[in-house]
């Protein structure tokens, strides 16, 4: 999500800005030097598009100086956001402390807006004109208070933000996808033929969907679900089904086109190399993640305890799998899928608001800070989540983090928004 930041001096009036903007009617604070104010981003919507905005008041409290505050807010500002809003109080015009902050965004390749606020009526609209001057191209009069002159402000927002990503995030209706993958003999078959008597044909397909002819419909749980590629694990040409360089690529196919994947294992064998490669395929492909341990009725009760901790340890790296003991053949727990299916691929599509992010990190970085390196820590100024299927955020730093550092936000992450059976991505933008 394209960031948009507001930028100027204490009192030309950030706050109502950002409040105009994100269409909120709540008590104005007006920013006063020397205070710190939340700088916690906000959601914006405007003609369907939707972009965050960070007011840079109140970044640099204790700087005493003014000209070096508002120049240190619009440093921040050009390597965080996608566009720059600078703001200017019309009824004072530009002053020497808007210069420094003006030369520094013009030399930056950021497009700035350059708003002059506080126009109530035509007549300072007349003497906004003179900001030309400021070569920031042409000044967009606005009262930020009284709504004047916003929607055009927002039209050019808009126009100024990078183009919208191709991803369609509103899915077609239909079943979702789900991958039964595993290797050879691990019981993929058997599972499927445990709801084969609920099948429908391929052609007997919902409403409004295509559905590949290598796959087909299965009920599960009382849904419909979209099993793609069965085709592969019906034809049991036996050994000669190919290389294991075919059946590998089958399983990378499978997993590209699933939403979700179904890993299954053996549970009467130690988890194999094999093993591992098909779960790194799912989680370097983004797909959620349920693991299930097939075969589970082979498994004597002595053995569980010691079984647990083996898989533990196989499997720390994927923490967030949620994972099955069930058996094809007995039908334990085949119903536990279902359920582990949908949530999933919930955590999936989980979509967490900016508000609610930042608050949880600013706590989180409040109680334990970056470790200091070379006298110095890396600060998180804020986060936006960039996307979903799978969740995927953004950091601003001031530094690159630690790796463990990192591994730690992701961790704390996961206990607050849960995220259960879905991979999440961090990224981190340090500014340079
Ligand atoms: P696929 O190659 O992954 O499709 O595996 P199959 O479904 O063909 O199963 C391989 C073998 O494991 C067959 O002999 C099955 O009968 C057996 N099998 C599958 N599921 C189970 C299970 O839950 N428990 C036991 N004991 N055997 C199973």
């Amino acid at each position: 999500q394209p960031v948009v930041a507001v930028v100027g001096r204490p009192n030309v009036g950030k706050s109502t800005l950002v409040n105009r903007i994100i269409g909120r009617r709540q008590a104005v604070v007006e920013d006063v030097p020397g205070v710190t104010r939340d700088r916690v981003p906000y959601d914006a919507q405007w003609n369907g598009r939707s972009f965050t905005v960070v007011d840079t008041g109140g970044w640099e409290p204790d700087a005493k100086d003014r000209a070096a505050a508002i120049a240190a807010q619009a440093e921040t500002a050009v390597l965080t956001a996608d566009v720059v809003i600078f703001v200017v109080d019309a009824m004072v015009g530009s002053t020497d402390v808007d210069e420094a902050a003006v030369r520094m965004l013009r030399r930056s390749a950021k497009p700035v807006i350059l708003v002059a606020n506080k126009t109530d009526n035509s007549t300072i609209e007349l003497e906004a004109t003179s900001l030309w001057s400021l070569g920031l191209g042409e000044p967009y009069p606005i009262s930020a208070l009284h709504g004047r002159g916003s929607g055009e402000l927002l039209d050019a927002i808009l126009d100024a933000l990078p183009e919208a990503p191709k991803i369609v995030e509103n899915r077609p209706r239909g079943p979702r996808r789900v991958a039964l993958v595993g290797r050879p003999n691990v019981g993929k078959s058997s599972l499927l033929n445990r709801f084969s008597g609920e099948e429908r044909a391929v052609v007997d397909s919902v409403a409004g969907t295509t559905v590949d002819p290598v796959d087909s419909l299965v009920e599960i749980g009382g849904e419909t679900w979209q099993l793609v590629d069965t085709a592969g694990l019906r034809k049991r040409v036996g050994k000669a089904s190919g290389t294991e360089y075919y059946a590998s690529l089958r399983t990378a196919g499978a997993i590209e086109a699933a939403e979700v994947a179904v890993v299954l294992l053996d549970s009467s064998e130690p988890i194999s190399e094999q093993d591992q490669r098909i779960l790194t395929m799912v989680v370097e492909a983004g797909r959620a993640l349920v693991i299930a341990f097939n075969k589970w009725d082979l498994v004597d009760a002595d053995r569980r305890y010691y079984l647990d901790k083996e898989i533990d340890r196989e499997l720390r790296r994927i923490p967030w799998a949620i994972r099955l003991n069930l058996s094809a053949q007995t039908g334990r727990a085949v119903d536990k899928l279902a359920p582990a299916l949908r949530k999933a691929l919930e955590s999936w599509e989980t979509r967490v608001p900016t508000a609610q992010l930042n608050q949880w990190l600013t706590a989180l970085v409040q109680a334990t800070p970056h470790p200091v390196r070379g006298g110095r820590a890396p600060k998180i100024l804020f986060a936006t989540q960039a996307g979903v299927s799978p969740p995927r955020f953004v950091l601003f730093t001031t530094a690159p983090l630690d790796a463990g550092y990192q591994r730690f936000v992701e961790r704390k992450l996961r206990e607050e928004f849960g995220f259960e059976g879905s991979p999440v991505e961090i990224s981190v933008r340090p500014r340079k």
